[in-house]
This record gives structure tokens, sequence and C-alpha cells, in this order.
């Protein structure tokens, strides 16, 4: 995890839930069934294994020998477009409509929204005005217009996986059995390395074993191999709360936007990273893998969110995400987690989303 959970009410989606006040539900007809990817809609009229149960018992030098001597420096901050001060609210529904985009499922007085099957979480809460649902134009700017793009992969296909944690650092403890997250996460990539190499992707991993690695040299290590796509991997705690659960995927929170989850950082809305140059595909990359996580998993679904505290993210020159692979502070995902089962759904998820 990374430090503690903001409280975030759960989601209620199901129809049998009180509807809370201000509530704009939309038929969920119209919600195409999961595994159907909103890029593929037609097109709009054009707006602008080995079993790597336990952790390697002989030490392995890392896939990538840094020398931080060599390594490209950081590329420069680009400033990013915000919206005018005078430009007009969004009325979602109809924006929608015109360009062939799933209708979303959204609550007024919640910044979570469910396009096309998948929770996102906006900067904004949406308002009504003249009787229609609106979103803050920097929301359909970086939420609802990258959805009229198709994923570009990287040419050649090339990812750094980042098992976090490791070392010293174990990460979050998990409820069931004294075993840590950064075995986990280990074991994740470990699995998912192979699937990735067998659909063509050149994979590089920041750690092949337990390791002390810093945040400076996991983004160094993407770096210095080139690499077209990060991957970070962590499981989530909001312990003493054993009752979140499920899937988490972050990329980095727009320029001018408010962050979902904030933590011990102080989250400077004005404040631009190297990595928000890359702001229509990250959320691409983390909607494929948080779908596909989902559907390889049946896990609960917690949203695709913005954050600014990832160190590890903030300074990529390439499309990054992370994904928190469930809740080790929780008694059923604990157990499921635990399982070596689990874990190669979890990394079948995240390979089919790179397919
Ligand atoms: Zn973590």
């Amino acid at each position: 995890m990374w430090g503690w959970m903001v409280a975030v009410a759960t989601l209620a989606w199901g129809c049998s839930k009180p509807k809370p006040v201000g509530y704009t539900r939309f038929p969920q007809t119209l919600i195409p069934p999961p595994g159907r990817e909103v890029a593929a809609s037609p097109a709009p009229p054009a707006p602008t294994v080995p079993d790597p149960s336990r952790l390697p018992t002989s030490p392995t030098p890392p896939t990538v020998q840094v020398d931080a001597t060599t390594a490209p420096p950081a590329p420069p901050v680009v400033a990013v477009r915000p919206p005018e001060d005078n430009e007009p609210w969004t009325p979602i529904l109809a924006w929608c409509r015109a360009r062939g985009l799933p209708t979303p499922e959204i609550q007024t007085g919640s910044r979570a929204v469910r396009i096309g099957g998948i929770v996102h979480h906006l900067g904004f809460e949406p308002v009504e005005r003249a009787g229609a649902v609106c979103i803050h134009p920097l929301d359909r700017l970086k939420t609802f217009e990258p959805l009229l793009q198709a994923m570009v992969w990287p040419t050649p296909r090339s990812v750094v996986l980042d098992p976090g944690h490791g070392g010293s650092q174990a990460g979050t403890r998990s409820l069931t059995g004294n075993r840590f997250e950064k075995e986990f996460t280990l074991d994740w990539a470990l699995r998912l390395k192979p699937l990735l190499e067998a659909r063509g992707w050149t994979v590089h991993l920041t750690r092949t074993n337990d390791l002390d690695l810093s945040l400076t040299d996991r983004v160094r290590i993407a770096e210095t191999v080139r690499a077209g796509l990060f991957i970070s991997l962590h499981f989530n705690s909001s312990f003493p709360n054993t009752q979140a659960r499920g899937l988490e995927t972050y990329c980095l929170t727009p320029c001018g936007m408010a962050s979902t989850t904030t933590r011990i950082y102080a989250d400077d809305i004005s404040a631009t990273h190297p990595n928000n140059r890359h702001d229509d595909a990250n959320l691409l990359l983390a909607r494929r893998l948080h779908r596909q996580v989902l559907a390889a998993t049946g896990t609960a679904d917690r949203g695709i969110r913005r954050a600014r505290f990832m160190e590890v993210l903030r300074g990529q020159d390439r499309p990054a995400v992370l994904i928190e692979g469930g809740f080790l502070s929780n008694p059923d995902d604990s157990r499921a987690i635990n399982t070596p089962a689990y874990r190669q759904r979890l990394a079948e998820g995240v390979a089919r989303a790179l397919d």
C-alpha cells in the first residue's frame, strides 16, 4: 500500500440500495457489459510459468543494472492546458450520446462515475444545470475525451514491471498469516513476465529478488532501458478498517484537478509533473488493466483513481500506472491473495490488458 487509505464510501450501484438524495441514475441496459472497451465503440463524428509461490531462495541479480551516472536526465516538465475560466460545464449525457460513448452512470454529490462498466473517479463533483447533469470541463477533457482514442502501444513493445517494496521495505502485512506485500508483488511480477513475453513484450523487472530499491531507482531503471510502459504492482491496506476490499488502479492526477486520494502529501492542484504529458495514455492503460484484472479475478471495483503522491509515477516519461491488487487488511482479499491461483489470475488479467 501507499501510506494509509482515505475513507471512501463504498459505492452502491446495486438496484436494491436506497438512492441518495440528488441521485441521477440512467438505464443499466445502456451500459455495455464488462469486456467491451469503450475505445472500440463506433467512430464518433470526430470532435476535436514457473510456480513462483515462494520467494527465490537464492539471490538473483536484478534484470537491469543501473548506473546513476549514465541514466538520462528526467524529461522537462510540460504545460498542460487548463480549461478557460469561462469554459462551460459539459452536459455529459448529450455529449456522450453525440460521440457514441456509452451512457455514464453518475451520482450528483459523488465524484465516482461508471463508464462502460468501469468506475472512474472525477476531479470535480457533477452538478445539475437546467435539468442536465454537467461535469467540469477538465473532467471532460481528462476522463471522457481520452476514451475516444485507441491505446497506441509503444514500438518496440517494452514494459517495466515494478514489484512494490522489497528488502527492509516489507509493505503491508497480510491479515492471513505472517506474510508481507513485498512477497506477493514479486510473485505477481514473476508470474506476469512470461505471459507478457509470450505476447511479444520485452519485460524488465525493477527487482527479481527481495531487494531494497528506492523509488528513484525504479524510475531510473525505466529510463535506462527506455521502457515504453511502466506498471507498478502493489497490494492495499486500510487497517484497522478490515472492510475495504477490491481493486484500485492509479494514474497521476492531471494538472488543475483534485486527486481522488491524498495522504501525507499536500495535493497541489496546480502542480504539473513530467508524466502529465501522458495523461490520456495513462488513463487508457489504467482502464484496460482495471477492466481485465476485474474480469480475471471477479473482485470488487474500487475504481480508477488519481493521485499525486506516487513519486514512482510522477517523473516517468511514458504511460505509467500503479495497481493495488486487493486489500491485505481484508479477510476475504487476504485469503485470496495468499493463494498462488489468485495471483496467477492477477497476472493473467494484466497480460490480457496488454494484448
Ligand atoms: Zn505498496
